[in-house]
């Protein structure tokens, strides 16, 4: 029979009601002669309560333990999803990550899926079940430790499920309808959009729409998965939601089809750094194995053999960092006066494939900024994206005036 992958976010799962009316769904989905795998996500606010707790009890945690602590809230929603169909007289059971085995590399709450083996599963659909209910965003580590996928990380289970079983589409069923031009939630002019391309969803992902995880739109684009995000509060169609597909699928498109924001973001300045040849290796490889994803960087002028160097990481990264060139400092591989953290900037972004061939965009984009007073702090660019670190607390009348200035409430 056809495979179905049905993915349900935090909100779609957050209460019993909401688990029983996730499960009519999937009902329909049975109905229609679909073996269907459900990917569930924990009960919304129960991940951030755990990652809570972890921070509490240890700021600078061993991450395996951390891993062991926040997948737990998938356990919960799998074994209530799977309870819930057999009420309704749909044969299904619960996965954890490790009994599929989903498997995945050691790196301990941002792991990478090395291997979905199939045969479990599909043996059991062989024998009558329909539904099987997986645990999104954990694995298990080929040391045989419970690993994590990152914040998000139920998005790419479903997705990689969606290849490894080549299943007919990978459903995203979360508290919106789609994905729109930037975030409804903080502009109102958002508009959904019924098409959006790999590239575009994948730069949106990583400049911080939360819809999708990055990650997930990779693997989607890589095993060229038909994902579809929709709503699970609304009746649903086959055409509801919005498909992310290629780009020769979509027919029009605006020079910007989008604006990201990520709201937690630090600007670390190193001050007068001695700069010699190897600086830079020396400073970022330490903060990368201190594991802190640094972001945008700049290189200041360098006068009478010192500089600054800037670079941005996510605020909760901030102590890493800290711990990081203070122990570089210490050992004398790296020479600098001070360093100085801004963690009340957030960075907003503006994203199109049509940039690749539309000058100005950039330009706009200041002068927009500029209009409402707005200073920008640190600039990158790409081909299809150019992204400003601002203060925080214009980050909503950033989002808002450029969407009202690139015209994204309009269709092309
Ligand atoms: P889930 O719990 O279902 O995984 P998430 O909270 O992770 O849901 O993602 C859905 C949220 O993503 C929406 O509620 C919305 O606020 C946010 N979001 C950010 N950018 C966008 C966008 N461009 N389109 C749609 N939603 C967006
Ligand atoms: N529960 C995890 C999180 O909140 C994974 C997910 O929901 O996708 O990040
Ligand atoms: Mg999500």
């Amino acid at each position: 029979m056809p495979v179905l992958v049905m993915k349900f976010g935090g909100t779609s799962v957050a209460n019993l009601d909401r688990i029983r009316r996730a499960a009519k769904r999937v009902g329909v989905e049975v109905a229609k002669g679909y073996d269907v795998i459900v990917i569930v996500s924990a009960m919304s606010g129960k991940t951030n309560e755990m990652v809570g707790w972890v921070n509490e009890t240890s700021p600078l945690y061993d991450a395996r333990e951390y891993d062991a602590v926040v997948s737990s809230g998938e356990n919960v929603t799998a074994g209530l999803m799977a309870l819930t169909l057999q009420e309704m007289d749909v044969p299904a059971r619960s996965w954890q990550g490790w009994q599929v085995p989903l498997i995945t590399n050691s790196a301990h709450s941002a792991a990478r899926i090395e291997e979905i083996p199939t045969d479990n599963i599909n043996a059991k659909f062989g024998e009558g079940m329909r539904v099987a209910v997986v645990a999104g965003f954990q694995g298990v580590s080929p040391e045989g430790r419970i690993t994590t996928l990152g914040r998000g990380g139920s998005d790419t289970t479903a997705v990689a499920f969606a290849a490894a079983f080549d299943a007919e589409r990978c459903d995203i069923y979360t508290d919106v309808d789609g994905v729109y031009t930037t975030d409804p939630r903080i502009a109102d002019k958002a508009r959904k959009l019924d098409k959006i391309a790999f590239e575009e969803m994948l730069e949106l992902a990583s400049l911080g729409a939360k819809v999708l995880q990055t990650r997930s739109v990779e693997l989607a684009m890589r095993y060229n998965v038909k994902l579809r995000v929709l709503s699970s509060f609304e009746e649903q169609s086959d055409e509801a939601g919005t498909l992310v597909c290629a780009e020769e699928e979509i027919m029009e498109s605006n020079v910007v089809n989008g604006i990201a924001y990520s709201r937690d973001e630090a600007k670390m300045t190193l001050i007068s750094v001695a700069d010699r040849p190897g600086i830079a290796a020396s400073i970022f490889g330490s903060l990368s194995d201190a594991g802190v994803n640094v972001d945008m960087i700049i290189q200041n002028i360098s006068e009478e053999g010192r500089t600054d160097m800037t670079f941005s990481c996510p605020t909760d990264q901030v102590a890493r960092a800290e711990k990081a060139m203070a122990e570089s400092k210490d050992s004398g591989e790296i020479n600098f006066h001070d360093l100085v953290a801004d963690i009340d900037v957030a960075k907003v972004s503006a994203v199109g494939i049509g940039m690749r061939s539309q000058s100005g965009v950039a330009a706009k984009m200041f002068k927009t900024l500029c209009d409402e007073g707005i200073n920008i702090k640190v600039i990158a660019t790409s081909e299809i994206k150019i992204s400003v670190l601002i203060d925080r607390k214009y980050m909503e009348l950033a989002v808002q005036s450029l969407h009202d200035a690139f015209e994204l409430d309009k269709a092309a």
